[in-house]
């Protein structure tokens, strides 16, 4: 099923939380809604789950109206960070629980809630109540329950953010597979942008109720539209050139040319240590996993974080960094 938002705003007293927000999302397809807490992620899902109605604007589903359809008439799956399982009911009545809802008889949301169970490969753990199971298998319950009426949309709200780093992205992976395998048009609220990037066929960048930006994870990462995307994309965080003087930008990255005044960034493995370049000071070196990430700083007060290779080795204090002209951000 296919998604527009038309105008959407939602405000809450004097908080404007969603701001003329314009968005299609194509059938089938995984969309993040990424941005800083408080920016207006969770309200747009919550809109589009019908819990709230917006103030202003219309959504459409395959280009009908729903702005006004009550949550349960949406054919929608909603997963929250907290899972909101029924504590006192088994696996099995957690995941038929919408279908009993929804009057199906009871023989039928049994089977159907097995299914749903052995989709996500819990069906082993059915008779269990939710306090007996590890959080990412609570987790799968929860996703069990949200497809298990084969909605047309999943809307997930920072389902992971209630497990640890590994399991995290194991859980990720699994979503992104249950989702391309059921081709379920998805919602992925997250303030983790490399989960963002690393699942989703678009992302949706949002600040303050507004949309920055809209792309697929490359485009966001290699052609930022403003610094604020530059800066909330990547880890280490993009270089942002504040100290240097034309002069020094011509040293740190040669052929620039006339585009030099405007506000430049650069991200850590664009930049190299070279025979000669901009003269900066070696600080820090960091092993990160597979790669070693040094802190450089110019005499200007300028730092910059620079990728380099595995056995680098430093034997003097002062070094020389260059940046290609293509590899800079100007904004
Ligand atoms: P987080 O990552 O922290 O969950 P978010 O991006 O999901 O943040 P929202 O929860 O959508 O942000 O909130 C957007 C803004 O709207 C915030 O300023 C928030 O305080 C405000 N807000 C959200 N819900 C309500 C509400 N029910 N009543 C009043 N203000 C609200």
């Amino acid at each position: 099923m296919s998604i527009e938002l038309k105008n959407i705003s939602m405000k809450f007293k004097d908080t404007m939380a969603v701001n003329d927000l314009n968005l299609t999302i194509d059938s089938g397809k995984l969309v993040s809604l990424l941005g800083p807490s408080g920016c207006g992620k969770s309200t747009t899902l919550f809109m589009l789950a019908g819990l709230y109605e917006p103030t202003e604007g219309s959504i459409l589903f395959n280009g009908k109206d729903v702005t006004k359809v009550v949550p349960e008439k949406r054919n929608i799956g909603m997963v929250f960070q907290n899972y909101a399982l029924y504590p006192h009911m088994s696996v099995l009545k957690n995941i038929a629980f919408p279908l009993r809802m929804a009057k199906v008889g009871r023989k039928e949301s049994m089977e159907r809630a097995v299914q749903a169970a052995k989709l996500v490969e819990i069906n082993h753990l059915l008779d269990r109540k939710p306090g007996q199971l590890s959080g990412g298998q609570q987790q799968r319950v929860a996703i069990a329950r949200a497809i298990v009426r084969e909605p047309e949309v999943l809307l997930l709200d920072e389902p992971l953010s209630n497990l640890d780093a590994k399991l995290r992205l194991t859980m990720r992976e699994e979503i992104r597979e249950i989702q391309q395998r059921l081709k379920i048009t998805t919602l992925f609220v997250t303030h983790d942008q490399e989960e963002a990037l690393s699942i989703s066929d678009q992302v949706v960048l949002m600040k303050d109720g507004h949309l920055i930006q809209h792309g697929d994870p490359r485009d966001m990462y290699d052609l930022p539209n403003s610094r604020f995307v530059a800066e909330f994309i990547g880890s280490p965080t993009i270089n942002v050139v504040t100290a240097l003087n034309e002069a020094e930008i011509k040293e740190l990255v040669p052929h620039i040319g006339a585009a030099r005044f405007h506000s430049m960034a650069v991200r850590p493995e664009d930049m190299v240590i070279s025979s000669s370049g901009l003269p900066v000071r070696v600080g820090l070196v960091e092993k990160i996993g597979k790669d070693v990430l040094v802190t450089v700083e110019h005499t200007s007060g300028q730092r910059f974080k620079v990728f380099v290779p595995k056995h680098t080795v430093f034997n003097q204090d002062i070094v020389h960094i260059q940046a290609r002209r293509q590899d800079i951000h100007l904004f």
